[in-house]
C-alpha cells in the first residue's frame, strides 16, 4: 500500500480497473444475485457505467444471494451480533460490522479475514498520513463503544502495546469522559467532531487538562468554528477523515488540501440525482462505491448518501488519490424549503452548520423541520446570554437561508443541557432530524 502512494494517477486508475474486473468475475461466479443482475455484461472489458447500482435495502433483503459463502445467513448473523465480544468472529472467520442507522435502516456488513486485513492495513496506512506510529503512542479513541461498529472495532483489532489504548464511549456523561481524559493524558485523541468541539471547551473551563499532539476527527461534519477552536485549544495539529461500514476509508495528509480517499481500495464515483458523474470540483447527490478488496460481501455501485465536493486539484503531497474538499451532509439531513422564486431549495447540514457554529458559545446543535417550522436546539456555554445569542442566530439563519434564495420558514430557538446521543445511532449526532413529509426526494428508503 505505500508503494500505490508512488503511483501515477494512471496506474492507479489501471489497478481500479483490473481490480473491477477480477471482482465482477468473482462475484458473478460466486454470489447468485450478481450472477444474476450482471449476466449480460462481460468481465473482459467492463465499463463502470454500464454496471447496476445497488442500494442498502437490496443488500439487506438480498443478504444470502450477495454473499459468496452460502454458510452465511441473515438471522445467524444477527444472532452473532447480539452476543459479540471484543474482536470476536462470526462462524470463527468473519468480523461483522453494522452501520449507524442514523438514515433508515441498519445495514449488515461481514468481512472476511483478507478484507479486514486490507481494511486494517488501510488504518495504519491513515495513521501513517498523519505522522502517527501505531503502537508507540497513548490514543484515546471515543466513538460509539460498539463492537459492530468501525471506529471500536479497528481499535480493538490494532496489535497495540498494552496501556497505550483508552476507548471511550461518547454517549457517556461529559463528566467520566474529561475524568478518563486527564488520567490517560493521550497523545493521540480520535473523536466524533462535535465531541471534540465539547472537549475543546473543557479544556477551556478547565475542567479538562490534556495536551494531544495529534488530533483526529471523523464521521460527522466538521463545522469551520469547531476546528478553529480545536486548533487554537491543543495548538496540536488537526486531521479530518473520512469512512464507513462498506469500505471506504481517508484522511488528510500533511498539506490539510482535502481528505484523501483511498482509492486503490475502493472507486469511489461522485454522481447527481439521476446516477450521473458529477465533475470534479462540483457538489454531488451521493456517492457510488465499490469495494476492490470485500469478495465475501461484494459492493458494486453500492450507493452512499453522503454529499462532497471532490477537488478539481491534485494535492501538492503527489499521492495520486483524489481528496474531499467538502462534506456537505447526508441526503436524507437535506431541508427542502420553498425558493423566493420557485421551486425547491435545499439546504444542507453543512449550510446550517456555519450558520449557526459561527456565532461564539453555541457548543451543540440539532435541527428538525416541524410542520414547515424550523425548531432549533441549542446548547450553548452557560457564561453567553441566550437572549443575544437566540436574536443573532435568528437573523445568521434568516439571512442564510435567504442568499441561499430560499424562503426562511418560521424559526423557534430552544436551549437545552445537552443533545441525547443514541447509543442505537453509535452515539452519532444527527445535524438534521427530518420527518418524512419535509424530507428529501430520497426520503422513506431506507438508505
Ligand atoms: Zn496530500
Amino acid at each position: 500500500m505505500r508503494r500505490r502512494e508512488a503511483w501515477t494517477r494512471g496506474e492507479l486508475l489501471q489497478h481500479q480497473s483490473d481490480g473491477l474486473r477480477s471482482l465482477i468475475a468473482f462475484a458473478k461466479s460466486r454470489s447468485p444475485l450478481y450472477a444474476e443482475r450482471m449476466r449480460r455484461i462481460s468481465s473482459g472489458s467492463v465499463h463502470l457505467q454500464d454496471l447496476p447500482i445497488i442500494e442498502k435495502k437490496e443488500v439487506m433483503s438480498e443478504f444470502e444471494r450477495i454473499v459468496t459463502d452460502p454458510r452465511i445467513n441473515l438471522a445467524d448473523v444477527n444472532r452473532h451480533m447480539e452476543g459479540v465480544e471484543d474482536d470476536e468472529c462470526y462462524m470463527g472467520e468473519y468480523r461483522v460490522l453494522t452501520t449507524a442507522g442514523s438514515t433508515g435502516r441498519k445495514g449488515v456488513f461481514v468481512y472476511d479475514r483478507n478484507a479486514w486485513t486490507c481494511l486494517m492495513a488501510g488504518v495504519e496506512r491513515g495513521a501513517g498520513l498523519v505522522g502517527i506510529a501505531i503502537g508507540r503512542e497513548r490514543t484515546a479513541s471515543i466513538g460509539s463503544g460498539s463492537q459492530l461498529h468501525l471506529s471500536y472495532r479497528r481499535a480493538v483489532s490494532e496489535p497495540e502495546g498494552s496501556g497505550l489504548r483508552l476507548i471511550l464511549k461518547v454517549t457517556d456523561p461529559l463528566q467520566r469522559l474529561t475524568d478518563e481524559l486527564n488520567s490517560f493524558q493521550p497523545g493521540i485523541l480520535h473523536a466524533y467532531p462535535s465531541m471534540a468541539g465539547l472537549l475543546a471547551e473543557e479544556q477551556i473551563n478547565g475542567r479538562l487538562d490534556i495536551h494531544p499532539g495529534i488530533i483526529v476527527t471523523g464521521a460527522e461534519i466538521l463545522a469551520e468554528e469547531t476546528a478553529r477552536k480545536i486548533r487554537e485549544v491543543w495548538g496540536g495539529v488537526l486531521f479530518n477523515s473520512y469512512s464507513c461500514t462498506e469500505g471506504i476509508l481517508g484522511v488528510e495528509c500533511g498539506f490539510h488540501q482535502g481528505i484523501h480517499i483511498f482509492e486503490d481500495l475502493c472507486i469511489v464515483e461522485v454522481v447527481d440525482e439521476r446516477h450521473n458523474p458529477v465533475p470534479d470540483g462540483a457538489p454531488g447527490h451521493h456517492l457510488l462505491m465499490t469495494n476492490l478488496y470485500q469478495q465475501t460481501m461484494p459492493l458494486i455501485r453500492y450507493l452512499i448518501s453522503d454529499m462532497v465536493t471532490v477537488s478539481a486539484d491534485a494535492c501538492p503531497c503527489g499521492r495520486p488519490f483524489r481528496t474531499i474538499k467538502e462534506i456537505h451532509g447526508r441526503v436524507e439531513e437535506t431541508i427542502y424549503l420553498g425558493g423566493v422564486n420557485t421551486g425547491k431549495v435545499p439546504v444542507w447540514p453543512a449550510h446550517l452548520s456555519s450558520m449557526i457554529m459561527a456565532r461564539q458559545g453555541v457548543l451543540e446543535f440539532q435541527v428538525e423541520l416541524i410542520q414547515g417550522r424550523l425548531e432549533i436546539d441549542i446548547v450553548a456555554d452557560p457564561g453567553i446570554s441566550r437572549k443575544d445569542t437566540a436574536s443573532v442566530l435568528t437573523r445568521n439563519i434568516k439571512e442564510g437561508i435567504e442568499s441561499l434564495g430560499a424562503v426562511c420558514p418560521p424559526l423557534r430557538i430552544r436551549f437545552l443541557d445537552r443533545i441525547v446521543r443514541e447509543a442505537g445511532k453509535m452515539g452519532k449526532k444527527q445535524t438534521v432530524v427530518l420527518r418524512a413529509p419535509d424530507s428529501g426526494p430520497l426520503a422513506g428508503a431506507e438508505h
